[in-house]
C-alpha cells in the first residue's frame, strides 16, 4: 500500500495512481513531474527553496545547447520551464526539507518539514533530482561571510552588474573560471586567474584568456592568505601583497547529496568517487524503487537538455518499475504551501 499521511488538518484523502515523489525542481524534477503526469502517475515535488528552475535561474548567460529559444538567458528559459510546470495538476511543496526515508519500493514513508509543519508522505517511488551546489573552502565560505565582494561560484547579478573597470582575482582553471574572466575583461576589469596546478579549461578558453591583455593567467599560484582590509581582498604570495577589488572562486560544483544522510541507511543509493549518484541508463539507482536524474547524478555531459531526458527517463522507469508492485490503495496528497 502507498498512502499520504498529512500531519494536523492538511489532509486529503483521494484514491489516486502510483505517487512519485520527486526530489527536486530544477529542469530534471519539473521534467519528470511532467513525465509522471503523461504516463499516468501522481508526482508530488519537493523543492527546499522558494523558488522553481534550479540552478539557471541564476544564469545571465543564453544557453548554447538547448535547441529552440537562442537569445533566451538560462534564466527566462528557467522561469519559461516554471511557468509550464505551475499550470501542470500536481502538488508542489517549497520551502520543504526532507528530514527521514524509510520503508521500501512501493510504499516509502517520506518525512517533511514544511512552512505549515511537519508532514509525511508516503511514495512509490522516489525520484532525487537535487542538482549540485558550487564548492568552496571553509577559508572561503568565511571570506564570503565578512565581504559581499567576495563570490563563490559563477552565477549572480552582481557579477553581471556591479563589477566594472576594478581589479579582480579569479581563483580556479576550469571553463567556468575563464569564461568569467573573459566576461569581465570585456566590462573594463584587471582580472588575474590564479589556479592551484595547471588549468583544466578548454585550449579555446586558454587562449583568448592569453589573447587579452586585461587577464593574466597564472598556474600553480595559490595565494598563501586571502583577507578583507577596508573592503578590499589583500592576497599575499610570499612577500608579494596585492589588493583586489573582488574575489570570485569557481572551483566547480559538488552533488546535493547531503539529504542522503537522513535516508535509513539500506535507502541510501551508490555513489560515484566524485559524489553523484550512480543511475543506469533507465536512472534506476542502487536502490529499488528510488530513481537520480541530472546534475547530482554521474554524467558524461551535465546540461539542461540532458536533466529534462534523464527526468523523462526516470518517470518511465518508475512506470515500467510500477508493475511489480502490489496493487494500489487509497492515497492522499498532502496540501501545497
Ligand atoms: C555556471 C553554469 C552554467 C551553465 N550553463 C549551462 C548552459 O549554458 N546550458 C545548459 O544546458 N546547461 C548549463 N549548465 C548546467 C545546467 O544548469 C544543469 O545541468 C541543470 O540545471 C541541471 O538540472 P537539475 O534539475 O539536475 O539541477 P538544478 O538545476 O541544480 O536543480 C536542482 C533543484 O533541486 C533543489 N534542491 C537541492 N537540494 C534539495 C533538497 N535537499 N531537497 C529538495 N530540493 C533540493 C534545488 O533548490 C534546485 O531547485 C550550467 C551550469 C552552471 C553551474
Amino acid at each position: 500500500m502507498a498512502a499520504v499521511l498529512v500531519s494536523g488538518t492538511h489532509l486529503n484523502l483521494v484514491r489516486i495512481a502510483m505517487i512519485v515523489a520527486i526530489l527536486g525542481a530544477g529542469p530534471a524534477g519539473m521534467s519528470c513531474a511532467n513525465a509522471c503526469l503523461s504516463f499516468g502517475l501522481t508526482p508530488v515535488v519537493i523543492e527546499q527553496s522558494g523558488e522553481i528552475g534550479g540552478i539557471q535561474l541564476g544564469n545571465f548567460h543564453p544557453n548554447l545547447w538547448l535547441l529552440g529559444e537562442p537569445q533566451e538567458t538560462g534564466r527566462e528559459m528557467s522561469e519559461r520551464m516554471a511557468r509550464h510546470f505551475a499550470a501542470l495538476p500536481l502538488t508542489c511543496l517549497r520551502h520543504a526539507c526532507v528530514t527521514a526515508v524509510q520503508g521500501v519500493a512501493g510504499n516509502f514513508i517520506i518525512q517533511l518539514e514544511t512552512p505549515v509543519g511537519l508532514q509525511t508522505l508516503c511514495a512509490d517511488a522516489i525520484v532525487v533530482a537535487t542538482g549540485t551546489h558550487p564548492r568552496d573552502t571553509p577559508e572561503l565560505a568565511a571570506l564570503a561571510g565578512q565581504s559581499d565582494r567576495v563570490i563563490i561560484g559563477p552565477l549572480s547579478e552582481t557579477i553581471r552588474d556591479d563589477i566594472r573597470q576594478s581589479r579582480g582575482l579569479i581563483l580556479g582553471g576550469g571553463d567556468n573560471a575563464l569564461d568569467h574572466a573573459v566576461f569581465l575583461a570585456e566590462r573594463g576589469n584587471q582580472i588575474r586567474v590564479c589556479t592551484r596546478s595547471n588549468f583544466s579549461a578548454r585550449q579555446p578558453f586558454q587562449d583568448t584568456c592569453n589573447a587579452n591583455p586585461n587577464i593574466e593567467l597564472r598556474a600553480n599560484c595559490t595565494p598563501d592568505s586571502l583577507l578583507i582590509e577596508a573592503n578590499q581582498i589583500v592576497a599575499t604570495w610570499g612577500r608579494i601583497k596585492v589588493r583586489y577589488d573582488w574575489l570570485l572562486a569557481m572551483f566547480g560544483y559538488l552533488p546535493n547529496t547531503e539529504l542522503l544522510t537522513r535516508f535509513a541507511p539500506e535507502l541510501r543509493p551508490s555513489l560515484s568517487r566524485s559524489g553523484h549518484i550512480q543511475a543506469d541508463i533507465w536512472q534506476r539507482t542502487s536502490v529499488a524503487g528510488i530513481y537520480a536524474a541530472g546534475d547530482v547524478t554521474e554524467t558524461p555531459q551535465p546540461s539542461v537538455p540532458t536533466a529534462l531526458a534523464q527526468g523523462l527517463v526516470a518517470a518511465r522507469a518508475a512506470e515500467r518499475d510500477a508493475e511489480q508492485l502490489p496493487p494500489m490503495e487509497s492515497k492522499a496528497v498532502p496540501h501545497p504551501v
